[in-house]
């Protein structure tokens, strides 16, 4: 059955969260404009602020709505909860005032599947609380997009474990209480078992945050950078803090990527609608030669491009959340891939028409615009390059087909010409048709 309604009582929440990221989150993102803010458990000022909107938001039932109800979420499924990831994905602050902000969800997602009870008591609790945030510590300065490049490594020692390399862009650690760190422990098995997963506190000794990266739209000279530059230098853990087993880090990543990834693409809906509405605003607004902008065919062009990507963008992202929903684990791969690589374009197109339409304005860091626009470039590439998703939608697609050992293609036409004649000769001959 294809249905497209929201059910009445989910849009009534939704109604309110809209309302409620307006009117209450966004002045956060105005107040607290940095993106490592929301992560900054040390700023007073706005945990202060913070702390009751949160508590608005457990009333609502719309707290942590990725997770389901054994982990204090609600179990809404990925449909409702793409529903509500584009509203939140109008505000930066939104996603943490709603306890549903990247990477510690899917953090929380591996431990919730991987974790020890002792390591749930620890981490888990306090991450779904929102009381303190976390680290995904997987990329290394020399090797990203291909995990079999990682030579980070950890060797047993008795009860322990000691982890030894370097790992690049682990993104809020230093606001992090504890690290998920990547590391090989088997560097002669199969490339997919080589590597093993860790909880890492992140005041362990040899803990090493070598520089805090700073991304363009970052200043530099106020210390803005949230990417850390990791040294681990022999960091001991005991051996319970192995995530899965050894040789599982792999299968333990793409536990979390995966949501995490359709999640992004999620909340990219509600930024891309809200460019739109600024498109549609000024195009309305603005006037040159005698008239409106809209009534430019080229504007015209620019809102009815926009639009139409949009729409498109948006059917595959429920599509996807459709497939996670009702189908055996693994299925939705291809379609979250597929949401990868799409949402880096339409986001790209959109927010680039959105800031040409708003003339000097939109160059200045004066409208929204300007944060989403830093965001373009890390839309292709964290949570891996938009090439590698690629290819992974092209295997995905390529595993519905069979080879030909015919000399000509299935939908040859003289081929099939030959066989529909056959399938016909009576008839034909009767009336006939050569
Ligand atoms: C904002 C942001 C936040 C991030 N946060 C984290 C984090 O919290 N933790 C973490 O561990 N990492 C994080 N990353 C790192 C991210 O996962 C890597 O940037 C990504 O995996 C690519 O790795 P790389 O940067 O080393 O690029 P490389 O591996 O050096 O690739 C460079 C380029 O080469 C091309 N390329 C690579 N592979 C292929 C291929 N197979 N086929 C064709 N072309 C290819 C692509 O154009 C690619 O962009 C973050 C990155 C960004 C931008």
């Amino acid at each position: 059955m294809w249905d497209f309604q929201t059910d009445p009582e989910f849009q009534a929440k939704l109604d309110w969260a809209a309302t409620f990221v307006r009117e209450e989150c966004e002045p956060l993102d105005l107040l607290f404009p940095h993106l490592g803010q929301p992560y900054n458990t040390e700023n007073k000022a706005a945990r202060a602020i913070l702390a009751p909107l949160r508590e608005r938001v457990k009333e609502q039932g719309l707290w942590a709505c990725h997770l389901g109800p054994e982990l204090g979420g609600q179990g809404y499924g990925q449909i409702k909860l793409a529903l509500l990831n584009e509203v939140l994905g109008r505000s930066m602050w939104a996603p943490t005032v709603f306890g549903t902000a990247a990477p510690d969800t899917g953090n929380a997602e591996i431990l919730a599947m991987f974790g020890t009870d002792a390591q749930k008591e620890q981490y888990l609790q306090p991450l779904l609380d929102g009381d303190i945030v976390s680290s995904f510590s997987m990329t290394e300065p020399q090797a990203g997009a291909d995990p079999k490049e990682f030579i980070c490594s950890a060797r047993k020692d008795g009860d322990e474990w000691v982890i030894s390399g370097e790992k690049w862009f682990s993104s809020n650690a230093r606001y992090a209480s504890f690290l998920i760190v990547m590391a090989v422990t088997d560097p002669d098995a199969s490339p997919y078992r080589r590597m093993s997963m860790f909880v890492v506190p992140a005041e362990t000794p040899g803990v090493e945050i070598i520089r805090n990266v700073s991304v363009m739209g970052d200043r530099d000279e106020l210390d803005e950078g949230t990417h850390a530059y990791i040294r681990y230098n022999d960091v001991r853990v005991p051996s319970d803090a192995i995530l899965g087993g050894p040789g599982q880090g792999f299968e333990v990543a793409q536990a979390r990527l995966g949501g995490g990834r359709v999640h992004h693409a999620m909340r990219t809906v509600g930024k891309c609608q809200r460019a739109l509405d600024m498109m549609g605003e000024r195009a309305l607004s603005r006037r040159t030669q005698g008239e409106v902008l809209a009534k430019k065919q080229l504007v015209q062009q620019f809102i009815a491009d926009s639009a139409i990507e949009l729409e498109q963008y948006r059917l595959l992202v429920l599509k996807t959340a459709w497939v996670i929903d009702t189908q055996p684990h693994g299925s939705a791969r291809t379609y979250i891939a597929m949401c990868k690589v799409a949402m880096a374009k339409i986001y790209h197109d959109i927010i680039h028409r959105a800031i040409q339409l708003h003339g000097s304005l939109g160059s200045t860091v004066e409208t929204p615009l300007h944060d989403y626009w830093h965001g373009v470039i890390s839309m292709g590439l964290a949570d891996g390059p938009t090439e590698v998703h690629k290819v992974a939608v092209a295997r995905g697609v390529l595993a519905n087909y069979e080879p030909t050992d015919a000399l000509f293609p299935t939908e040859h036409i003289p081929t099939r010409l030959i066989a529909a004649k056959a399938k016909h000769a009576a008839i034909l001959e009767e009336y006939g048709i050569a």
